[in-house]
């Protein structure tokens, strides 16, 4: 491949489940590789499996790659629809005589393997009909082989983990076309992956084997071979592999549990790569200074302390609309009730005092509970007591105070401060109860941005509830 070429990229997510956290990396890793270069990023939808293959699954992949923003060019390229083709090019490696017709049957394969591991040989199918004339071909159902070379390595250049050596012994004549005419996925992802351009292969490093097999085709057609970039595979906390054990897989999991997409690329891209001591960065930045180069040979491990850490930074950084609008992804995602557009307005200007310090969208819209509610204010227990008759005639006194305050934060600081000042009592004394009645809980924003957010009326009409 030249160095000048235009890179072109892709993720071939097979459709059989929800969509991975590890494919969600390895399509971010991609996308940030095409798009911080100009380039392409395509996805294919690896369906060739269709008993294992769903339409809900590929929905949950769109869904996936459009919630972590990652677009892609073009339409989705189905890899099913290409079989034609698939088989086109299995024939045209026969007429080139890179390939055989193999007219062994199923028994007869296991009848080799049966003696091969009896005698102790490799059980590696080898067809007997690789060198035969095919004057003296049945007329029988046969399968399309790959002439795999039987001496010498294969050498694959990679870009993560180096020259992989692999002795051609162990390969064998894989099966590119099967007898009944279906493509071998094998070979699907080759001629998908020549016919559609792709200059860069970044995928996950538990493919390395099958990048010594899909070699072969390469040579058979004398097609350019890609970069290739397998990438370690993300561990658990623990250490361990990935597993259901480990729990959160699924991207859309991590969409229910609040986490912004924003905060997702974020660590994602974190998670088995590096740019020198950077941990908090921009998507912008991400597309900078994404490279091959910072890709690390060994596991990356699962840290839900960053994820949250790192999702706090983006919370904090992200305008106020556009946390409006992750909200309400959120909601969707966990299956919450959706805001109301009076909700939607007055969300938008309590951002301000919402967006610092919160973990998770979860955790915002917590604390965003004073503005969503409605009179009359409900109060939970601890709030409740400190609504007692001393504090419903404090707020009472403070009320016409506030009747002519003019309504901004640092103002109503000042009127409320000095009313205290007044009566001789700490700030403290009087924000529990204003507080009780402004939201009817303990933990909130400061009173003043309570205040401020819900306006004039809305403040005194939510005092004069609690006032005896
Ligand atoms: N369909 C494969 C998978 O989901 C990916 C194949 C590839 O990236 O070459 O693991």
């Amino acid at each position: 491949m030249s160095d000048t070429a235009p890179v072109v990229t892709r993720i071939a997510p097979s459709p059989t489940g929800f969509m991975h956290i590890g494919t969600a990396r390895t399509a971010l890793f991609n996308w940030l590789y095409a798009r911080g270069r100009g380039g392409k990023f395509l996805l294919r939808i690896e369906d060739t499996d269709a008993a294992r293959s769903s339409p809900e699954a590929t929905q949950a992949i769109l869904d996936g790659m459009r919630w972590m923003g990652l677009d892609w060019d073009g339409d989705a390229v189905s890899q099913s629809a290409n079989a034609p083709r698939h088989a086109e090019v299995a024939h045209q490696m026969l007429a080139n005589g890179s390939a055989y017709k193999c007219f062994s049957t199923q028994a007869e394969i296991e009848v080799f393997r049966e003696t091969a591991r009896a005698a102790g040989h490799s059980t590696l199918f080898q067809s007997p009909w690789r060198d035969v004339d095919p004057a003296t071909h049945p007329a029988a159902p046969f399968a399309i082989r790959v002439k795999a070379p039987t001496e010498g390595t294969t050498v694959i250049r990679d870009t993560v983990q180096g020259d992989v050596t692999i002795r051609n012994d162990h390969l064998d004549d894989m099966i590119c076309l099967r007898s009944d005419g279906t493509p071998t996925y094998m070979l699907a992802v080759v001629v998908d992956d020549h016919d559609m351009g792709v200059t860069h292969v970044i995928r996950g490093d538990d493919h390395l084997n099958n990048a010594a097999r899909q070699m072969l085709v390469y040579r058979a057609m004398e097609w350019a071979v890609p970069v290739w970039a397998h990438i370690p595979l993300i561990h658990g906390e623990d250490g361990k592999k990935l597993s259901k054990r480990h729990g959160a897989l699924g991207v859309h999991e991590y969409q229910a549990m609040g986490y912004p997409a924003s905060a997702m690329r974020n660590y994602l891209a974190r998670l088995g790569w590096s740019h020198g001591d950077d941990e908090f960065f921009t998507t912008a930045q991400a597309l900078e200074w994404f490279d091959l180069g910072g890709i690390g040979k060994s596991p990356a491990r699962l840290d839900f302390k960053k994820l949250a850490s790192l999702t706090g930074q983006h919370i904090a950084a992200t305008e106020d609309a556009a946390l409006v609008t992750e909200l309400q992804g959120y909601l969707a995602a966990a299956d919450l009730a959706p805001l109301s557009d009076t909700q939607v307005i007055v969300l938008e200007r309590a951002m301000y005092c919402l967006k610092e310090r919160a973990k998770n969208l979860s955790e915002l819209i917590d604390k965003a509970h004073f503005c969503l509610t409605s009179r009359p204010i409900e109060q939970d227990v601890k709030s409740a007591k400190s609504l007692d008759s001393a504090a419903s005639s404090l707020l009472s006194e403070l009320t016409p105070h506030l009747q002519n305050a003019s309504w901004d934060r640092d103002n109503l600081e000042v009127v409320v401060a000095g009313f205290s000042e007044s009566k001789g009592i700490g700030l403290g004394k009087l924000a529990q109860p204003l507080r009780a009645a402004l939201a009817g809980r303990t933990a909130t924003p400061s009173v003043f941005d309570m205040m401020h957010v819900l306006g004039r009326d809305e403040t005194l009409a939510r005092l004069a509830d609690v006032i005896d």
